[in-house]
């Protein structure tokens, strides 16, 4: 029998459709012929074409050169330099466009994503992400800050070489609007965290668990919306992501980076997004709790979905959480 189950935080429902269910092998995608260069002479992103990129604004250096780098996206959504004034009317509102829109260069390999990164290499791509956060957070004209990655054309990427980007904006959206005023109605009913409190909740039970270290724990939320949407929770309370703290990003690299690597070597290197969820920039410290979202995109949004706002979901979170995690004690070298 179908299931309904509700995403508190989210506010939304999903029919968890178990006899649908499905098995790793019938997401697997065709794994595409990798045979990708080190270097790519035309990329924008390779190391020694770096005039083709815009203005530089943080690196860490590697071995060889530079390890990360940022730069300010060439082609963005929204305009640095605009002054964000509001017009119109309750009808028709609008803010003149403006944003900050950075790339984030993972690597300077051409031909490595993100799952093959040494350890290392993760942890210096997570505190470029944090650099950033904590350096776009002080402009006074940002109100919330959105790090993400689209891995594969299904998930939006238009350049291969491995890249992720930070788009800060002068408003909060719907969503994140929606979700802060739960955490609000639960805290002021409650006096905990509501984020805090599900973490606890999905600990205890352990079924949904994929991973945990001493600094975060991974699993599959009780109302996934798709097949392995995947949260990562920092143990500690902290609304945004740049509040992350230098002994907590070793732990922060391992998590993401096994849990990619499961994602890729269950599924067959799915196309798929992260999102680094934090508050808006100044939120009240109790309100939020900054999580990653992981969602590997194995089944498009159908005509339902956009009608109602009911996701069907056609696995059920706990049998993929098993999965990934057996995946993850493999990778680990605990099996
Ligand atoms: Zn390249
Ligand atoms: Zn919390």
């Amino acid at each position: 029998m179908p299931e309904l189950r509700f995403n508190v935080l989210t506010q939304e429902w999903v029919i968890m459709a178990t006899e649908r269910a499905k098995r790793p092998m019938e997401f697997a995608q065709s794994i595409p012929i990798y045979n990708l260069p080190r270097y790519e002479p035309k990329c924008p992103f390779c190391p020694g074409n770096e005039w083709a990129t815009s203005e530089e604004l943080f690196r860490i250096d590697g071995e060889d050169g530079w390890q990360t780098r940022v730069v300010k996206n060439k082609y963005p959504a929204l305009d640095e330099h605009a002054q964000p004034t509001v017009s119109g009317d309750f009808l028709q509102t609008s803010i003149n466009g403006f944003g900050l829109h950075e790339v984030i260069i993972d690597t300077p390999r051409h031909d490595c994503t993100i799952t093959m990164l040494s350890l290392e290499d993760v942890e210096k791509v997570v505190l470029t992400y944090r650099s950033r956060y904590r350096a776009v957070a002080e402009d006074p004209r940002v109100k919330h800050i959105i790090i993400f990655k689209n891995n594969g054309i299904s998930a939006g990427s238009s350049i291969i070489h491995p890249h992720s980007q930070l788009i800060a904006t002068p408003i909060v959206s719907n969503q994140i609007d929606g979700r802060t005023r739960v955490t609000r109605t639960y805290y002021e009913e409650n006096h905990r965290c509501i984020m805090c409190d599900m973490l606890e909740r999905e600990l205890s039970q352990g079924q949904r668990i994929v991973y945990e270290n001493e600094h975060f724990a991974c699993f599959l939320p009780y109302a996934a919306l798709s097949s392995f949407h995947t949260w990562i929770f920092p143990k500690r309370h902290a609304p945004v992501f740049g509040d992350v703290r230098d002994n907590e990003i070793p732990a922060l690299a391992e998590i993401l980076a096994y849990v990619l690597r499961a994602q890729e070597k269950l599924l067959g290197r799915p196309d798929y997004n992260f999102v680094f969820r934090s508050a808006p920039v100044g939120c009240d410290h109790h309100l939020y709790h900054w999580y990653i979202s992981i969602v590997p995109r194995l089944s498009k949004t159908a005509g339902f979905e956009i009608g109602s706002n009911i996701y069907i979901n056609p696995s059920l979170p706990e049998l993929n959480a098993m999965e990934l995690r057996n995946v993850v004690d493999v990778l680990r070298g605990h099996v």
